[in-house]
C-alpha cells in the first residue's frame, strides 16, 4: 500500500461553544463536518485507505458521517489527547504498513484535492511535509492586557493539515514521544522533536479550521447558499385533468382508494389528482405531457396504477439534476369528501414524488352544483408544480 490517511475526529470541541454535539458532528451544508473531511480524501483519489479516529463514545454519532466506500476503514477509538488519538490511528495501520501517511484534522473539511496533491507529491522527496501559510497579521506579545513587544513575523508561518510523513518514521517518532512523556500540538512537532526534517508546501487559505460556533454557522451559510445557487433556476408548471363518473364504488385520488357511490372512468385508474400533478411536473421541465409519455393507445397503461406516471415525471426532474420544491393540487367534484383522506393523499403523493410531505398541498371543492361537475357527470383536478433546476440546464 502506498498512501493511508488518518482523520483525527476524537476531540470534544470544548472551545466551540456548541453544546452537546462536538464540532466534527455539526452539520454544514447538509453534511457533518467529519463526513465532508472524509469525502474530500475519498474524492481526491490520493488515499488508498482512510482511518477515522473517533471518540470512544461517538460510534452512534459517527454512522451518518461515513459514506459507503471500500477505502474507508472502521473507526478507531481515540485517546484523551490529540497526540494519543493519532498514535492509535498509526498503530491501526501496522498491518497495512503504508509507505506514507497523511494526518488530517476532521475540523478542516475544505482541504481540497489540490492541497492534498501538493503534500503527497512533495513526500516523494521528503520524509515529512506540511502545508503552511504566511502569517498576515502583525504579532504582539501581550502580558496583562498590555503589549510588551512586537514579534517580527518574517519567517513565521501557520501550519495546516493534512501533514504527510513516511509511515515508519512518524510511527516510531510518536511511540518514542509517548514513552518520553512529550505532548505536542501537531504531528510535525513530533517529527521535529525526533529530528525528522519537515519540508513545507503552500497551504490553502480556504482550508480553515472550524473552531467556534461562528465558524460552523458561517460555513453552513456559505455551503447552503452555494447549493441553492446551483439549483436556483425555479420553474412552475400547471396541470389539469378531467374524468367522467361511471359505475363503481370507489375512486382513486392521489393514489388513495376513496370509497364513493360511483367510480371514475378512464384508460388507466382514472386518478385525476395524479394525472394533473404529472402534467404539472412535466410542464415545469418542458418535457411534454402525460399523453406524450403514456399514450392511451398503448395497452401497457390500460388499468395502470397512475403512480407510475408521477414517479416517471419526478425521475425526469432528478435526471436533470433538479428537485421538486412543491406540489399543490385541487380536486373539484361533487364528492367524495376529500378531507378525511387528505393526509393519506399528501403522504402518498410525497412518497411517489420522492419529496417531503411538507412539500405537498391537497385541496378540494365542489362546483356549487354548476356545470358538468355540478351535475356529477365528472370530476376535475388542477395542479401546480414548482421545480428547481441547475442553471446550466
Ligand atoms: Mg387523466
Amino acid at each position: 500500500m502506498r498512501t493511508a490517511a488518518i482523520i483525527v475526529a476524537a476531540g470534544r470541541g470544548s472551545r466551540a461553544g456548541l453544546g452537546e454535539i462536538p464540532k466534527q458532528y455539526q452539520m454544514v451544508g447538509g453534511k457533518t463536518v467529519l463526513r465532508r473531511s472524509i469525502e474530500t480524501f475519498l474524492d481526491s483519489g490520493l488515499a488508498d485507505l482512510l482511518v477515522p479516529v473517533i471518540g470512544p463514545d461517538d460510534a452512534g454519532q459517527y454512522a451518518n458521517s461515513a459514506p459507503q466506500d471500500p477505502r474507508l476503514a472502521a473507526p478507531i477509538a481515540g485517546a484523551p489527547t490529540r497526540q494519543g488519538s493519532v498514535r492509535n490511528g498509526l498503530a491501526a495501520l501496522a498491518d497495512s504498513n503504508p509507505d506514507r501517511v497523511l494526518i488530517h484534522d476532521a475540523a478542516r473539511p475544505f482541504a481540497g484535492a489540490d492541497l492534498i496533491t501538493r503534500v503527497v507529491r512533495a513526500l516523494d522527496g521528503a520524509d515529512a511535509v506540511i502545508p503552511v501559510l504566511p502569517v498576515a497579521s502583525t504579532l504582539k506579545a501581550v502580558t496583562d492586557g498590555t503589549v510588551t513587544a512586537t514579534v517580527p513575523r518574517d519567517g513565521l508561518f501557520a501550519a495546516e493539515t493534512p501533514q504527510g510523513f513516511r509511515y515508519a518514521l512518524i510511527r516510531d517518532a510518536h511511540e518514542r514521544a509517548a514513552a518520553a512523556g512529550k505532548e505536542f500540538t501537531d504531528d510535525a512537532a513530533v517529527a521535529e522533536w525526533a529530528s525528522i526534517p519537515v519540508r513545507t508546501v503552500a497551504g490553502d487559505p480556504a482550508n480553515i479550521k472550524l473552531t467556534t460556533a461562528d465558524d460552523i454557522a458561517a460555513a453552513d451559510r456559505r455551503l447552503t447558499m452555494e447549493a441553492a445557487l446551483k439549483i436556483g433556476d425555479v420553474r412552475v408548471g400547471v396541470g389539469y385533468d378531467v374524468h367522467a363518473f361511471g359505475p363503481g364504488n370507489e375512486v382513486m385520488l392521489g393514489g388513495v382508494a376513496v370509497p364513493h357511490t360511483r367510480g371514475l372512468i378512464g384508460h388507466s385508474d382514472a386518478d385525476v389528482v395524479l394525472h394533473a400533478l404529472t402534467d404539472a411536473v412535466l410542464g415545469a421541465i418542458g418535457e411534454g405531457d402525460i399523453g406524450a409519455h403514456f399514450p392511451p393507445s398503448d395497452q401497457r397503461w390500460k388499468g395502470a396504477a397512475s403512480e407510475v406516471f408521477l414517479a416517471e415525471a419526478a425521475a425526469r426532474v432528478r435526471a436533470r439534476g433538479g428537485v421538486i420544491a412543491h406540489l399543490d393540487v385541487s380536486y373539484i367534484g361533487e364528492g367524495p369528501k376529500v378531507g378525511p383522506h387528505r393526509e393519506a393523499m399528501r403522504a402518498k403523493i410525497a412518497a411517489i414524488a420522492g419529496i417531503g410531505v411538507d412539500r405537498v398541498g391537497v385541496q378540494a371543492t365542489t362546483n356549487e352544483g354548476l356545470g358538468f361537475i355540478g351535475r356529477s357527470e365528472g370530476a376535475a383536478a388542477h395542479a401546480v408544480a414548482t421545480v428547481r433546476l441547475p442553471f446550466s440546464a
